[in-house]
């Protein structure tokens, strides 16, 4: 049976390594391929160096300046020769970029059966995130298998008259990736972070993450003003940023927090390395899906700075708190937290609904069980 993964961006990497390398170890049953679009590239091949994942097929195509007619319409094409030659029984795509959009258009086309991963999270706002909701959406109605990561998420598919039997409910790989690394990055921290832990010392710190097309403009000029409010009031801690590649993040950031104290501002950090900051902060500020589901696990409160959210699951079960991107709401929920131990001890111990760190597994054999089907009828 021949499977072919195709993934684009930083945490499609993340979230999709596990899953190639899990479906590469069953060579007898599968024979698998990777294709990248390489929708990002300095911040992919460091995930893919991370995971020893040689792509057998790199379709190279970040431009810069690119827009989204063009990255649509370069994936659907650039795609058709490795589907042509290639020929995959599954195609699998992740999530809810334009590489998982056009990559299962495309896929579609070649008559592969399509399996989306990550399947079934909604906002039920079309325009909000842009576009990734509608990535999302329009991926459910090409794919034949949703994997999706809870029971929300098959709720949201079943909705959407999308039949049962073609919803499997499988944890998100996320967890996977985290729970097989941590403990290695833990052991054997790198140079990079054994020279920045001589910096932190005993300090505690507060790692923050954004990059969200929605808080472009004055959402991230709030978030910064925030940043700069909570190191001002905690001389004691350390506020640790690294700051995504984009322009539009770039610079409201380096304008108003450069020169504040305690904000240490980074360029972004290797997947490890993001681990261990993790493992060693105190408190969590993003905007980020994949931080939000990875948290969890290592028992640290997130606050959330989204006015919406594809990840209700997170909400209700009090690992993270939505913020939004108000100035006072982000200031006053960190300096609550941080300043209530109570509060701060509850959050840290609740239960992580995003899985168990075996969704790989689970996806490989539901795979591997329809082919014995196949071959028995
Ligand atoms: N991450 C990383 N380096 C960083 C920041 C984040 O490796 O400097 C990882 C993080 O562990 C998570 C993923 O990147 O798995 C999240 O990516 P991002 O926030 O860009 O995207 P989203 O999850 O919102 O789609």
């Amino acid at each position: 049976t021949k499977i072919l993964i195709i993934f684009g961006t930083r945490p499609e990497a993340i979230k999709m390594a596990p899953l190639a390398k899990e479906f590469l170890k069953n060579t007898d049953l599968f024979d698998t391929k990777i294709c990248v679009t390489a929708q990002h590239r300095e911040m992919l091949d460091q995930v893919l160096q991370f995971f020893d994942i040689t792509p057998d097929f790199d379709l190279d195509l970040m431009k810069p300046g690119q827009n989204l007619y063009g990255l649509t319409a370069s994936i659907i094409t650039n795609l058709q020769p490795v589907l042509e030659n290639f020929s995959p029984d599954y195609v699998f795509v992740h999530g809810d970029t334009t590489t998982t959009m056009a990559g299962g258009i495309a896929a579609f086309y070649s008559g592969a059966k399509v399996c989306h991963i990550e399947a079934g999270l909604r906002t039920h706002n079309k325009r909000s995130p842009f576009p990734e909701e509608i990535n999302r959406q329009v991926t459910s109605r090409i794919a034949d298998y949703h994997f999706a990561p809870t029971t929300t998420s098959k709720e949201n598919l079943l909705v959407e008259n999308i039949a049962e039997d073609s919803i499997i409910v499988t944890g998100n790989t996320v967890i996977d990736a985290l729970l097989e690394s941590v403990e290695k990055v833990n052991q054997e921290p790198s140079p990079y972070i054994q020279e920045f832990s001589k910096t932190l010392g005993d300090k505690e710190m507060i790692l923050v993450t954004g990059h969200r097309r929605e808080n472009h403009g004055d959402g991230f000029i709030r978030i910064c003003e925030a940043l700069k409010a909570i190191a001002l009031d905690n001389s004691d801690r350390l506020i640790v940023y690294p700051v995504h590649l984009n322009p539009n993040v770039q610079e409201p950031v380096k304008r108003i927090l450069t020169e504040v104290p305690n904000v240490l501002l980074l360029a972004p950090l290797a997947y490890e390395d993001f681990i261990w900051m993790m493992n060693r902060s105190k408190l969590i500020i993003t905007d980020s899906g994949g931080v939000q589901e990875e948290a969890p696990s290592l028992g640290k409160p997130v606050l959330v700075m989204r006015d919406t959210t594809e990840r209700p699951e997170a909400v209700d079960a009090g690992t993270v708190i939505l913020v939004g991107t108000d100035t006072d709401l982000i200031v006053s929920e960190a300096l609550d937290l941080l300043n209530n131990p109570d509060r701060f001890d509850t959050m840290s111990r609740l239960h992580n609904p995003y899985g168990d760190g075996k969704a790989c597994k689970r996806i490989v054999d539901f795979i591997g069980s329809l082919e014995t089907v196949e071959k028995i009828s």
